[in-house]
């Protein structure tokens, strides 16, 4: 299975992805968790994208397509990926289906997950991660068990940067502005599914999972 998983920041990406790729045995791509490991280990493309994350602005699509062709070129990605916050721009979704061609491979399905922009910025101010996993919590919707511990490997949990509320505005506006015009380009090539993400998370997994079954019987 060969996923682009769309949405708004605080859509649920983060949540869904992880679920749907353990479930179906492929790899969870995300490049801003990317951005953030090369952050992490304080490599000159951690300090690049830094410069644009803190502003809530795009990383350059030369390095992000770069860094992110060669994870799915990866052999745990070779059964399949979800990726999530990425493509984030037309040249990354050109770039991504280039990429496909070549390797003789088809994207299957480009599910958008919608979820108003009321809801979106409470889901991002209540956020904590995993610095272990990645996993998100909300401390109000998702809760850990143990407040401040990733319940999977007790991991420390942390609040980004770039959800605080000035942030979250610019990073709303940028996906309004560039990767929003990625819904017409996936409806045009049959491959866009709309699930509203305002349900119970485990609910939004079944609509997701739903619609790749049926995109697959398609
Ligand atoms: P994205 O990866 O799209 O930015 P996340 O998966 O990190 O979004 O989710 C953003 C926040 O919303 C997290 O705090 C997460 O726990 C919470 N969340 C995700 N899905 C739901 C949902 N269906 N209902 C309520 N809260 C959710
Ligand atoms: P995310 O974790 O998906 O919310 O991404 C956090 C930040 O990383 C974004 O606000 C961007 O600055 C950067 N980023 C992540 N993915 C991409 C991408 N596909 N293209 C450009 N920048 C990205």
């Amino acid at each position: 299975m060969r996923m682009v998983l769309l949405g708004a920041p605080g859509a649920g990406k983060g949540t869904q992805a992880s679920v749907i790729a353990d479930q179906n045995g492929v790899a969870h791509v995300a490049s801003g968790d990317l951005f953030r490991k090369h952050l992490g280990e304080g490599t000159d493309l951690g300090k690049l994208a830094k410069t644009f994350m803190d502003k809530g602005d795009l990383v350059p699509d030369d390095v992000t397509v770069k860094m992110v062709l060669e994870r799915i070129a990866e052999p745990d990605a070779a059964g399949g990926y979800v990726l999530d916050g990425f493509p984030r721009t037309g040249a990354q979704a050109e770039a991504l289906d280039a990429a496909l061609v070549s390797a003789g491979q088809v994207l299957d399905i480009a599910p958008l997950i919608e979820v108003d922009t009321e809801e979106l910025v409470r889901r991002l101010a209540g956020r904590w991660i995993c610095r272990v996993c990645q996993i998100p919590y909300h401390e109000i919707t998702a809760p850990p068990k143990q407040t401040g511990v990733c319940d999977k490997d007790g991991g420390e949990l942390y609040q980004r940067d770039d959800d605080k509320a000035e942030v979250v505005r610019a990073r709303l506006q940028t996906y309004q502005a560039l990767t929003a015009p990625l819904i017409d380009y996936y409806e045009g090539q049959s491959k866009l599914v709309r699930v509203n993400g305002q349900q119970d998370v485990e609910k939004v997994t079944a609509d997701l999972l739903a619609a790749v079954s049926a995109s697959a019987v398609s």
